[in-house]
């Protein structure tokens, strides 16, 4: 069988991670988040006292920036300039810093080409806002995913909470994340749109293991009975 590529767009909060890690452990394939990755952009420019929305400055820094992404036992991690960053790049202020920095075409070019190096060598999920449209637009199954912005609010703070994360109210989420809807789909250079090809899921009443379902139920036979037990975890 061919390699095959899933691309799960969305906003923020729309349930794309949390599904598209689920996705490559039923698959026993490989899921690459890219937000994390204008996280550690974002991130960079915040350690340097740069403003992510100042052109020059971000122009000056991308070429200078040293990003790796590792793959562990199905979870990934992401190093920046030699230090572990996975943890750091979910802080408050780095959401934001993130969707600021994303509108920068260097910024753009840079990680796109990455994120095209990774899933071309695999069968693989990505998540983010323009893999559908922009990264990968072959590929074979595109799901867009929204939900209501409240709801979206909600699961980020219960996602930070986990982690530990805490300090910022309902409010303070919710107005970040209407932030970035409003940036990410306005911006000039790969924005997030839905594409024609794309299966659209509200997820705004659904379960994790609901939308994990309806996902499925979309790949071919062949697919979803593929994963050996080799397959990362
Ligand atoms: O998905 P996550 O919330 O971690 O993404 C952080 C920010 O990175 C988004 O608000 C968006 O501006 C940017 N991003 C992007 N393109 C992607 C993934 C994320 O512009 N493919």
């Amino acid at each position: 069988m061919e390699n095959f590529q899933i691309a799960i767009d969305g906003p923020s909060g729309s349930g794309k991670s949390t599904l598209a890690r689920s996705v490559a452990r039923a698959l026993g394939i490989l899921y690459l988040d890219t937000g994390a990755m204008y996280r550690a952009c974002g991130l960079k420019a915040l350690d340097l006292g740069i403003l992510p929305k100042d052109e020059k400055a971000v122009g000056k820094m991308i070429p200078n920036l040293s990003l790796d992404i590792l793959f562990e036992n199905g979870s990934q991690r992401v190093i920046l300039d030699g230090e572990d960053v996975t943890n750091r790049i979910r802080m408050p202020g780095v959401s934001v810093a993130a969707s600021d920095i994303s509108g920068h075409r260097p910024v753009r070019e840079r990680m796109v080409q990455m994120q095209r190096d990774i899933a071309g060598k695999q069968n693989v999920v990505l998540d983010g806002r323009d893999i559908g449209s922009f990264v990968l637009p072959n590929a074979q199954y595109k799901f867009f995913l929204t939900a209501d912005a409240e709801e979206r609010a909600r699961r980020r703070l219960e996602e930070m909470a986990v982690r530990g994360i805490t300090g910022q109210t309902f409010e303070e989420v919710l107005s970040d994340i209407r932030y970035r809807d409003r940036q990410d789909s306005t911006r000039a250079f790969a924005p997030l749109i839905k594409t024609p090809d794309a299966i659209v899921i509200d997820t705004t009443y659904n379960s994790p293991e609901e939308t994990l379902a309806i996902l499925l139920s979309y790949l071919p036979d062949e697919i979803r009975c593929s994963r050996s037990p080799e397959s990362p975890q």
